[in-house]
């Protein structure tokens, strides 16, 4: 099946100084060769000036990188042609790459022949794809380090210890006269309790990968003309949504991600409040269904005024949404009765103002803590991604609370290893080993073409 030469586009669909085609198979430079016009030595890890040429007329002027097997990305060997990236001068070459024998490549090849050629393990292909859809800082590091094979090492690593246990058991199932049950139960215990700890901590990073990851989809709700925009283009530092004195005009609901430490997906509403005005009434309806969605509600509040019956049914129908009051204008006046916002006694409020900027980083970190608890997380943290590991790392830590829960019960010490190696499977799953072809497929599948 990796006898065919793939080729895809590696740069993204927009229009850019420089686009490149990426060939990975035994025939890359063959084909290259043929397309080729220019010093054809093409020494390994080396750039090449020259031109694509088709019917002796030029296509593009270019650099072409070429990378023999197997001191490559995919172990196979790639050929890299940089070319204008103009969405035409793109596809001429990747049209022509193609008429001389080359297979356009499916979502996430390049990366599956890395991965099927024993470049990387599953654990840091998903990484490939996580630090190109890393929207901020904290993501990418996350990633990186998976990239570089931090969470490799410790499955790697856990399932040796698993895989100790399980020989003990095998010594004395194969040698009974030697009377080792009770040590050897121990001995299980041990690891077990060892390695149980050692997931939990994973898993429950878990759920902070998947905020660092995904971010948090958050609505800024408030009545109109409370400062809304402003607190969003003050979360954006730039003009983003426009801002006006008259009441309403966000009529449609703005979607952006802000990067505060953690991605937030800001959805900027346009206010909860009756009107008969058609086009707002859209807004207001999006609004209440972004506000089912949003796993993070910040309320606005006019400081400058008193807080109005408006203000406390919008308060209500939040119940039990993890939100912050966020009280602006705190540089005029305040007429508003903070005590009043205290509906269960335990609500966040906070006073900024949106206009100078005041209290925006208390905000931010607020949100931080919320989210991501006080502890403050180490950049080398290990951070599973996504579901599929995290199933995977609760798979295994039942399987070991089974084997537990059989000594328990002082069953016989054969029962033991079936549990044993089912946790040993299951994090074999995080880096693609015992994992179907079919799944693997499905996995890289989901990455986005040219990668
Ligand atoms: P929205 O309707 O809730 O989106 O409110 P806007 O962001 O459009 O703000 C309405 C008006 O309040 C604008 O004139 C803003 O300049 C003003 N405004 C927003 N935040 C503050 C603030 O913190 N202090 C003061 N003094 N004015 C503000």
């Amino acid at each position: 099946m990796r006898e065919d030469t793939i080729v895809g586009v590696s740069t993204g669909a927009v229009q850019s100084g420089v686009g490149i085609v990426r060939l990975s198979g035994k025939d890359s430079l063959g084909i290259v060769r043929q397309i080729f016009k220019g010093n054809k030595t093409f020494e390994t890890h080396t750039l090449t000036y020259g031109k694509i040429v088709h019917d002796e007329k030029i296509i593009d002027e270019v650099m072409v990188g070429v990378m023999l097997a197997p001191k490559s990305f995919t172990k196979e060997d790639v050929v890299e042609i940089n070319c204008h990236g103009g969405a035409a001068c793109i596809r001429a070459v990747l049209e022509l790459c193609q008429s001389k024998g080359a297979r356009l490549a499916e979502a996430g090849e390049f990366t599956k022949r890395a991965f099927l050629n024993g470049r990387i393990d599953l654990s840091q292909a998903e990484a490939v794809m996580d630090i190109i859809e890393a929207k901020t800082d904290l993501s990418r590091q996350a990633a990186m380090n998976r990239l570089q094979g931090n969470l490799k090492t410790k499955i790697i690593a856990l399932r040796e210890e698993i895989l100790g246990a399980i020989a003990h058991i095998e010594a004395s199932i194969d040698y009974p006269e030697h009377d080792m049950e009770h040590m050897n139960i121990l001995k299980v215990e041990t690891v077990c309790n060892s390695v149980i700890n050692q997931l939990e901590k994973l898993i429950r990073n878990s759920e902070k990968g998947k905020v660092i990851r995904e971010g948090i989809e958050t609505a800024i709700v408030g009545k109109p003309n409370v400062g809304k925009s402003s607190l969003m283009n003050a979360l954006l530092n730039e003009e983003r949504a426009i801002v006006t004195d008259i009441a309403g005009t966000t009529r449609d609901v703005l979607y952006d991600y802000v990067d505060i430490g953690i991605p937030l997906k800001i959805i900027d509403t346009a206010g909860l409040r009756e009107t008969s005005d058609v086009i707002e009434k859209i807004g207001v309806e999006k609004t209440i269904k972004e506000i089912e969605n949003a796993e993070l509600v910040l309320l606005l509040i006019d400081g400058s005024k008193e807080i109005s019956t408006e203000d406390l049914q919008i308060l209500d129908s939040l119940n039990e949404k993890k939100k912050i009051i966020i009280v602006n204008k705190s540089d005029l006046e305040q007429k508003v009765d903070l005590s009043k916002l205290q509906t269960s006694g335990e609500n966040t409020v906070l006073q900024i103002s949106a206009l100078n900027l005041d209290g925006i980083n208390e905000l931010c970190e607020t949100i931080k803590d919320m989210f991501l608890g006080k502890e403050v997380m180490s950049r080398d943290e290990i951070l599973v991604s996504g579901i599929r590991q995290k199933n995977s790392l609760l798979a295994a830590n039942a399987s070991l609370k089974e084997v537990l829960m059989t000594i328990e019960m002082g069953m016989t010490e054969d029962l033991l290893s079936i549990d044993l190696l089912a946790a040993y499977k299951s994090l074999g799953e995080i880096i693609g080993e015992s994992l179907d072809e079919d799944l693997i497929d499905k996995i890289f599948l989901s990455f986005c073409l040219g990668k």
